[in-house]
């Protein structure tokens, strides 16, 4: 084994590491750490240090680290057959029983899966396929897409370019023309605080039908949204939000995206967020809980009525021009089925559910009456913090002071991982599915003790 010190040279002088501070990192002023091993919901690093992964690296490993038989499943698969194509009609086995394990288990008109690598390159093959749909239905100026402030789809171009937060665009000359971002449903936020959270759901389906109104609704193709915003703040819609947004995107015959690259296979306590929430998607998008990260896939879930559409475009054009050499890749696919029948067999949606809502209890339970914590909220598996000035007024704090890095920073010392994320100061926990109530007691123990060392005399 490399000694600590070259592989951190090497690292510094070979390593483009994604989403760091590069000139940071090189002076080694990141957190990061070199990872070596993981079991349950803890991670190791290579100094022997143990930490409790509150989020479950990105989200996304839903079952916790360690598995033998997802390591079986994919070892079994590189030994038979690592690769095979999906064009032209091939495919494994893994990969058809994995299609129709996550057709089973999606909302009732969900018809077909296209399979891709990962979050962002799924959200690029749906934008692609509501393009293709009104080609075929023969309304070529149907095209934008609407997307929201704070959302989070991906950071290539046009997926960089449906994530609506500032990072993601300034520097790389984003958004793409086409690209519409509308209110974020975050009630918390709320401009009027006046408002109850009727009238604030209300203020955002009005802001939409406005820009549906200003656009013209023949110039637009789909709207995407997380069923739960989820790198834009960790927030739950507001209730009725999504059956309200719904009836207006009906009504002008705009297509729904629900990305469930967080949310699905039972982040939120469902097996999805669209049926949790009364979302009626004519795509759905998964990536992360597919696998549970254990190896790269995503997917492309669409309904029976876009299905049919497709169908006749290649009847009229010929084979669909869209796919990667990647597509549906066996090892992802056995990986899949493997997950897919661990979180089934260890009742992890329904451990989401309970233990999740134990951790946001006895969160409140410690810190609910903090001066300085304006907002515990989430669902299923999700649980975020945001720290305010002032509780009472709701006034924000300075964002230059990176209160919520800190608090993140103190809690990696009392050996918890959780998320500053990107906007706003807010803790984030995603922890595994299978987190127990004395590891959720833990998250919490340490969570006061790096809220107390942030705020002193608080
Ligand atoms: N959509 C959502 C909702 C996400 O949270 C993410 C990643 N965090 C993506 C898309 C992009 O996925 P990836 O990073 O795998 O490209």
């Amino acid at each position: 084994m490399l000694d600590n010190d070259r592989l951190a040279a090497w690292d510094r002088e070979s390593f483009f590491h994604p989403s760091t501070h590069l000139a940071a990192h090189a002076r080694g002023d990141t957190p990061g750490r070199i990872m070596t091993g993981g079991k349950g919901v803890f991670v190791e690093d290579r100094d022997g240090t143990r930490l409790l992964d509150g989020f479950a690296g990105l989200y996304c490993v839903n079952v916790g680290y360690g598995r033998p038989e997802i390591a079986e499943a994919i070892a079994g698969q590189a030994r038979e057959l690592a690769y095979y194509h999906a064009y032209v009609g091939h495919g494994t086995e893994a990969s058809i029983r994995l299609a129709h394990m996550v057709t089973e288990r999606a909302p009732a008109n969900m018809s077909k899966v296209y399979f891709g690598l990962g979050g962002s390159d799924a959200n690029e093959t749906n934008v692609k396929l509501v393009w293709y749909y009104n080609n075929v239905l023969g309304r070529p100026q149907k095209k934008k897409i609407i997307s929201r402030w704070r959302g989070y789809h991906g950071s290539g171009l046009m997926t960089g370019s449906l994530t609506g937060l500032e990072l993601f665009h300034k520097a790389f000359d984003l958004p793409m023309p086409g690209i519409l971002h509308t209110e974020a449903p975050y009630y918390f936020r709320r401009a009027n605080p006046a408002q109850s959270e009727a009238e604030f759901t209300a203020a955002c389906v009005a802001a939409l039908e406005e820009m549906i109104a200003r656009e013209g609704a023949d110039t637009i193709a789909a709207f995407i949204g997380e069923p739960v915003l989820g790198t834009g703040g960790l927030v739950p819609p507001p209730a009725g939000y999504w059956e309200a947004i719904g009836a207006v995107l009906e009504r002008h015959d705009i297509l729904l995206i629900a990305d469930e690259v967080v949310t699905g296979f039972g982040r939120v306590g469902s097996m999805f967020g669209s049926d949790h929430y009364g979302m009626r998607p004519d795509i759905i998008t998964i990536a992360k809980g597919l696998t549970s990260a254990y190896a790269p896939l995503s997917g492309s879930i669409v309904s029976e009525r876009m299905w049919k559409v497709l169908e006749q475009g290649t009847d009229a054009m010929g084979p669909i021009g869209h796919g990667w050499t990647y597509s549906a890749h066996p090892i992802g696919a056995a990986a899949g089925v493997a997950n897919l029948e661990l979180i089934d067999r260890l009742g992890l949606v329904e451990n989401a559910r309970d233990t999740g809502a134990y951790l946001r209890a006895a969160m409140t339970d410690a810190l609910g009456a903090h001066p300085n914590l304006g907002d515990i909220r989430g669902e299923g598996m999700l649980c975020a913090l945001e720290f305010v000035a002032d509780r009472d007024t709701r006034r924000f704090l300075d964002p230059a002071l990176k209160t919520g890095p800190a608090v993140a920073a103190a809690l990696l010392r009392h050996g918890v991982i959780g998320r500053a994320m990107p906007q706003g100061d807010i803790l984030g926990f995603a922890p595994p599915l299978c987190l127990s109530r004395e590891e959720a007691d833990t998250i919490v123990a340490a969570t006061h003790a790096a809220v107390t060392e942030v705020f002193p005399g608080r």
